[in-house]
């Protein structure tokens, strides 16, 4: 894990040395100390490359348990942390710990069609909310995710291509901000606010709920074609050439690797190199069918699981990892990916070539390539066509010989990538300054950074994809 560069030096005290009992009185939730039980438990989460080692924790269950933590760490210059589920962590956090996974409602307005979303909800439950009034949020390809940090950094999701990046719809928002003030955060209030959060997950404050639209999608038609290894650059060649001819609502996505022989995995994928292509039409089965017909002739498919799904399903068109892992994972976007570009995945990551990282590639485009409505610090992508995540599960001993690979892979795609990535998609140690910086507009960065100069100019907010202060 790399070294905590995050433009302060980190002014940690030992835990022995903090007075938790004022803190405890204004705190409904748990407050941890590193010898209380459940510490251990607390501190956890999703990736579990990255080890939370707080001075204390504060298990926040509502708005006024952040405020109230916030306050104790400004009040020590201690920098504060936070996590929902762990998915998205990027380094240990080491000061004060706020974890917000018991701050689990989720309301429905289903005559206005949005959503209030408590900072510790997973999209399972908006997803379920929602599709009792037969809406749907903008979620991704995991429902286990935390929504909230997942529209801040962006969101793309399987409805992305047709309605725009999720952020692009969060209507307002509550914030915690480095001084312990709780402020209302909408398009009127607190504008340069409303703007920069959207894009900047927690560097500008801690977001307690989020106001977000809903969309009346009540199912698709979607699933998992999957083939042999042998098929890959068949299968590629096709699959790539004909995403320049689905219309937005078509969501698809690639991803290929050797699977484990392991129980719980289908049959056909055990021990196998296999190419998966995921698909979701958002309209009637028949087009869809009609939409996906040429990739089924791509290859000899050895698993498919397309159907007529309600959206309270689409977690099984991705089909991710639902426990705890230890991952790294490097990511990059595309403009255009031509024959050349397919020859280069298929020789650094294809049946043959023993990689030791898969590689998933989404199709962009349609509403991600335009402006949105209410221009956030996220923007938009014009030029980028798919998104490159390159991922690998991490055994000791192995951490450097992937890192080179996934490095290898990125250096082979320069030709043909984007000069921005994707915010959501930098996890764990590909979260350096230098990296982030690359989620951005030259203009937006530098407007981030005057933001940040002027809420947090500290730096109290560094355990995060982050953002130093302007100097
Ligand atoms: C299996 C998997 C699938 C994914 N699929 C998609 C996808 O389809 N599309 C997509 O866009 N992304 C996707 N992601 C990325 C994911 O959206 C981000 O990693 C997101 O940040 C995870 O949020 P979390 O709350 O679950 O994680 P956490 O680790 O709890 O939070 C991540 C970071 O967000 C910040 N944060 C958390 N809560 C708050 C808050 N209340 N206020 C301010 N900042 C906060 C903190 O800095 C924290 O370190 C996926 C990730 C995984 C692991």
């Amino acid at each position: 894990m790399e070294s905590v560069d995050r433009g302060e030096p980190n002014a940690i005290v030992s835990p022995q040395a903090l007075d938790v009992r004022e803190l405890k009185k204004q705190v409904f939730g748990p407050v941890l100390l590193p010898r209380d039980e459940g510490y251990d438990e607390e501190r956890s989460g999703f990736e579990l490359s990255v080890d939370h080692r707080p001075v204390v924790i504060v298990g926040a269950t509502e708005a006024a348990d952040v405020v109230a933590a916030v306050r104790f760490a400004a009040e020590r210059k201690l920098p504060v942390g936070v996590q929902a589920t762990g998915h998205g962590a990027s380094v240990p956090v080491t000061g004060v710990f706020i974890n917000t996974r018991r701050m689990t409602d989720v309301r429905i307005d289903a005559v206005a069609r949005f959503t209030r979303i408590d900072a510790g909800v997973r999209w399972e439950e908006v997803i379920h909310e929602a599709g009792a009034h037969a809406l749907a949020p903008l979620s991704g390809s995991a429902p286990f995710v935390g929504a909230v940090s997942y529209l801040l950094g962006g969101g793309l999701g399987l409805l992305s291509r047709r309605y725009g990046q999720a952020a692009d719809h969060i209507l307002g928002f509550n914030l915690v901000t480095a001084d312990g003030r709780f402020l209302q955060v909408t398009a009127d209030q607190h504008p340069d606010l409303f703007w920069g959060v959207r894009g900047s997950k927690g560097n500008l404050g801690i977001v307690t709920s989020v106001d977000v639209r809903l969309f009346p999608v009540e199912r698709v038609y979607g699933g998992g074609l999957f083939f042999p290894g042998e098929a890959a650059r068949e299968v590629l060649n096709t699959y790539f050439a004909w995403t320049a001819t689905v219309p937005e609502e078509v969501a698809s996505s690639m991803f290929m690797a050797r699977y484990p022989d392991v129980d719980g995995l289908p049959e056909p994928l055990r021990g196998r190199f296999v190419v998966h292509l995921r698909l979701a039409y958002l309209g009637e089965p028949a087009e869809g069918e009609w939409f996906f017909a040429p990739l089924r002739e791509a290859g000899p498919v050895i698993m498919d699981t397309v159907a007529s799904i309600p959206y309270t399903q689409a977690g099984s068109i991705h089909s991710d990892p639902a426990s705890p892992v230890s991952s790294f994972s490097k990511t990059l976007m595309l403009r255009k990916l031509d024959p050349d570009a397919i020859e280069t995945i298929i020789k650094l990551a294809g049946p043959e070539a023993n990689a030791v990282f898969g590689v998933e590639v989404r199709h962009l485009g349609g509403a991600l390539a335009r402006p949105a409505d209410s221009p956030s610090a996220v923007g938009y992508f014009p030029e980028a066509r798919f998104n490159v995540y390159v991922a690998s599960l991490l055994e000791s001993g192995q951490r450097d010989a992937i890192d080179n690979a996934q490095q290898q892979m990125l250096d082979a795609l320069k030709p043909w990538a984007d000069e921005r990535v994707c915010l959501n998609f930098l996890v764990g140690a590909n979260t350096s300054v230098e990296r982030v910086r690359t989620a951005y507009t030259a203009e937006n960065y530098a407007r981030l950074q005057k933001l940040k100069a002027q809420y947090d100019p500290g730096n109290l907010f560094r355990f995060n994809v982050n953002i130093p202060p302007a100097p």
